[in-house]
């Protein structure tokens, strides 16, 4: 396991600032990941913690400010102004440093489940049909999800689109893997065999973790850290027990108050 208190920054966000129309959604943010290290964006709805993993996965631009994944930028300035993502092939070779598993399972409905996970490395990666097999076997064996490798998206529960969707978003192997909110959009019975995947990626990996929720209780065991977000900017940051059971900002109490 990399040590988190040695090694340089893994992701490093400068000053970030993000503008949707007349909206300031990031507000000069700034924050380091250490390689490995899991963090928890936990905060009011629309306080910017969706967005700031949406930019790092490149789906988003940044008005201003820096942000370095393993050193590398990961946005330049063009000349017309405004910070947008690097050329296609810089672009590539930093997104495939990042998987994603969002709110709303987007597996593709007409591929099978092995097709799902093995999709992305056949067509983006040149990897081969057997050894993506393989691979796609592992990893949904490791989500609990083998047995069904055949089925159709259309045949599963909820929860198991969403383990589905993990195993896919590993299988380009990166080495940071983001969570927005990936159980909000399930029935309660089955929030529980996700949290168990995530928990068990978290335990088994050395892959550096972001993870956005609203389930403290998971916040508060999966993470090393946690961000407190609000109107855009980190309002508090510290490991789960100094801010689920001792939290010194006013703005953070009210929050956990409500939620909790
Ligand atoms: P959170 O994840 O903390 O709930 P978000 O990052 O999703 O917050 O959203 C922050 C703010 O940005 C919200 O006010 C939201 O409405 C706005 N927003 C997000 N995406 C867009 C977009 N594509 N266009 C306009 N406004 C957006």
């Amino acid at each position: 396991m990399p040590d988190p208190t040695s090694s340089a920054p893994c992701i490093s966000v400068e000053g970030v600032t993000k503008r949707f129309g007349p909206l300031t959604v990031l507000n000069d943010l700034s924050f380091t990941v250490k390689p490995g290290e899991k963090l928890a964006l936990i905060g009011p709805s629309g306080s910017g913690k969706t967005t700031i993993l949406r930019i790092l996965m490149t789906l988003e631009e940044i008005n201003g400010g820096h942000i370095r994944i393993e050193g590398e930028q990961l946005f330049h300035m063009p000349r017309n102004g405004g910070l947008v993502a690097a050329d296609e092939r810089h672009l590539h070779k930093m997104r495939a440093k990042i998987g994603m598993v969002f709110q709303l399972f987007n597996l593709f409905p007409h591929k099978c489940v092995l097709d799902n996970v093995t999709l992305a490395p056949m067509l983006t990666a040149g990897v081969d049909r057997k050894s993506a097999e393989t691979r796609a076997m592992e990893l949904l064996e490791l989500v609990g999800m083998a047995g069904k490798a055949k089925a159709m998206p259309a045949q599963l529960s909820g929860g198991q689109k969403q383990r589905v969707a993990i195993a896919r978003a590993l299988a380009l192997q990166p080495r940071i893997m983001l969570f927005d909110e990936v159980t909000s959009a399930l029935d309660p019975e089955l929030v529980e065999e996700v949290l168990n995947v995530m928990r068990r990626l978290a335990a088994e990996t050395d892959m550096t973790m972001l993870l956005v929720t609203h389930e403290m209780s998971f916040a508060h065991d999966f993470a090393d850290r946690v961000l407190f977000f609000d109107q855009g900017r980190i309002v508090e940051e510290g490991p789960p027990d100094a801010i689920f059971r001792n939290p010194r900002e006013e703005r953070t109490q009210i929050f956990l108050k409500k939620i909790i």
